[in-house]
């Protein structure tokens, strides 16, 4: 048994990813935000042997646009939906983009999807806040954290004991102060309600390092265009986290990153 993780596309032009679990010769799909339009997804989806229609769910982090693109109000399937898994104080974001008819999967405790345990928690990003999840499948564990101002104190719980994280690294702080974004932008982003910086994700990792959490992937996500730059991280991690430089890498943007395996080392999780 094993979990592949494609992030297909990671950013504020799009974000989107497809957690596959291979069981023997079925596959279980679980797809990661809507940030891309339908036709691309679709396309995104095929090439991987997935498609919309017979995914497990979607685990929807919040509402921005870049998680959830516009297009899905008429591109949303009308049959055969999967189900879209959301915190219940989240439950206007889908009615709120046109898809009122949705089916969903509140998560407030932890849910059993196929052969998924899926849990969550809230993360601080502008009004609405951002949601963080963990899937666990056999005893592989995986973290997927992005779009948030800081590290809430639930998150390093959550993640404890995976094998793989997801994690947002937004920005670095003087490109995003030398940039030409107005002011009340970068304070938006940089004020603990927006975004996480380079040295914030390192930090968590090192938390989590220091707490016996210490993934075999970790792949860094949202790089921002305008305010950070990939050799720039790896430059940071090599410096700071010697031990933890390989095991990371940052997604591409536009395209999908190669994927990531784990091997499920017992065959089953203990419920
Ligand atoms: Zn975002």
């Amino acid at each position: 048994m094993r979990l592949r993780l494609r992030v297909l596309a990671s950013g504020s032009s799009g974000n989107a990813a497809l957690l596959t679990a291979f069981d023997g010769t079925r596959r279980h799909d679980l797809l990661i935000d809507l940030g891309l339009s339908p036709r691309r997804l679709r396309g995104l989806l095929r090439a991987e042997g997935a498609d919309l229609e017979s995914l497990h769910g979607v685990l929807l982090t919040h509402g921005d646009v870049d998680h959830l693109h516009t297009g899905w109000t008429r591109g949303w399937p009308s049959l055969m939906a999967p189900p879209v898994v959301v915190r219940p104080e989240h439950g206007h974001l889908l009615p709120r983009a046109g898809l009122p008819h949705a089916p969903t999967r509140w998560i407030a405790e932890p849910l059993d999807i196929g052969p998924f345990r899926i849990s969550a928690t809230a993360l601080p990003h502008d009004r609405e806040g951002s949601t963080a999840f963990r899937v666990d499948f056999a005893d592989i564990g995986v973290g997927w954290a992005t779009d948030m101002g800081r590290v809430p104190p639930t998150l390093p719980q959550l993640l404890d004991g995976v094998r793989l994280l997801a994690l947002e690294s937004n920005y670095d702080p003087p490109m995003q102060m030398a940039s030409p974004r107005p002011d009340y932008l970068k304070h938006r982003i940089m004020d603990g309600g927006g975004h996480l910086s380079n040295a914030q994700a390192l930090e968590l990792v090192h938390t989590l390092h220091a707490q016996g959490t210490s993934p075999e992937h970790i792949v860094l996500l949202h790089l921002s265009e305008q305010c950070n730059d990939a050799a720039l991280v790896h430059a940071l991690w090599k410096r700071e986290a010697a031990h933890l430089a390989p095991r990371m890498r940052v997604a591409a943007r536009r395209e999908p990153t190669d994927p990531i395996e784990v091997i499920a080392t017992a065959p089953l999780a203990s419920a």
